[in-house]
């Protein structure tokens, strides 16, 4: 059903009346960074700096970050750029770094818990990142991965803004963070919602298992009950909201996520075309109507057939 016209879009993200989301890419590497650079978007919502850490027999040296970090941001010129500090843990055990086995890793030492105790890996990249931007002068905005409390969001607001960079966010993945986001949101200038994460954490279900897929579910109203948690605390305290785990790359799901308050949306950069015709069929207010249809339905696929029953049909 997804009409020539659609696919072709391009442009600023807007809604049909003219409410700006800012469309933006999901990156891993300095390739990914040149190959979205070169698209139709408003630049980089999630640069995932994983790649320089996994697999290795030592950490990546601060002469190494800054040069790789410098490369990323000049690819986007002054487009915004997101970068995520070290995500480690879990799935992605950091090999030079011996901390021991864990019984739940899921539940463990990862995201920021983990530059929490090897804080001289977490320093270093701060380091790293602080000089590339002093390099470039760009647009660079710093997250940390897999908060839950004030405590860390104080602990790691305060060790970037210390570096001299611009902006601090967290991101929002546990379900806490989302029920407390007034508070995190009065002590950092933005945050953003990995769904992928949020969705494991708030259906105590493995991301990894194809099984759970039904609970996983990003249309679940329970996740998008914490979304809008999240949209009331950026609302309260004047902050923005945006979305950066594979929900926002899903035309519908992206409309409704507007519709609930998020102003940005980073996704896989090959689906932004879609994403952006979706908007342009919509007014804000439909998108408030879908979000409002989401969140009151008993079941995801009840929300999901709710917000399609007022969808433009050339969608
Ligand atoms: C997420 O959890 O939604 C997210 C964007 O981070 P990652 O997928 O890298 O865990
Ligand atoms: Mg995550």
């Amino acid at each position: 059903r997804r009409s020539a016209a659609l696919a072709g879009s391009s442009g600023e993200g807007a809604t049909r009346d003219g409410k700006k989301i800012a469309l933006l890419a999901n990156i891993g590497t300095p390739e990914d960074a040149k190959n979205a650079a070169g698209k139709d978007l408003e630049g980089s919502g999630l640069f995932r700096t994983e790649f320089l850490f996994l697999e290795r027999d030592q950490a990546p040296t601060l002469a190494e970050q800054t040069k790789t970090y410098t490369e990323v941001f000049e690819a986007f010129g002054d487009r915004r750029i997101v970068v995520r500090t070290l995500d480690a843990g879990a799935d992605k055990p950091l090999t030079f770094a011996d901390l021991g086995e864990e019984e739940n890793p899921a539940l463990g030492r990862r995201g920021l818990r983990l530059g929490m105790i090897r804080e001289d890996l977490l320093d270093t990249q701060i380091e790293a990142l602080a000089a590339a931007y002093q390099a470039t002068g760009a647009d660079v905005r710093v997250m940390a991965p897999m908060v839950g409390t004030l405590e860390e969001t104080e602990y790691f607001a305060k060790k970037i803004r210390d570096a001299g960079l611009p902006k601090v966010g967290v991101m929002v993945e546990v379900p806490a963070a989302a029920l407390r986001s007034e508070h995190i949101m009065s002590i950092v200038d933005f945050v953003s919602i990995g769904t992928n994460d949020l969705s494991q954490y708030t259906m105590a279900a493995d991301r990894m298992q194809g099984e759970l897929a039904n609970l996983l579910d990003p249309w679940q109203p329970a996740l998008l009950q914490l979304v809008k948690a999240t949209c009331e605390g950026g609302r309260a305290t004047g902050k923005p909201v945006g979305v950066c785990g594979e929900a926002g790359g899903d035309p519908l799901l992206a409309l409704v996520l507007v519709g609930l308050g998020v102003s940005s949306l980073s996704m896989a950069s090959g689906r932004v075309p879609a994403v952006r015709a979706a908007l342009r069929l919509h007014d804000y207010a439909t998108c408030q109507q879908m979000a409002a249809y989401a969140v009151a339905a008993r079941t995801a696929t009840a929300a999901k057939e709710a917000v399609m029953g007022i969808v433009h049909p050339n969608l």
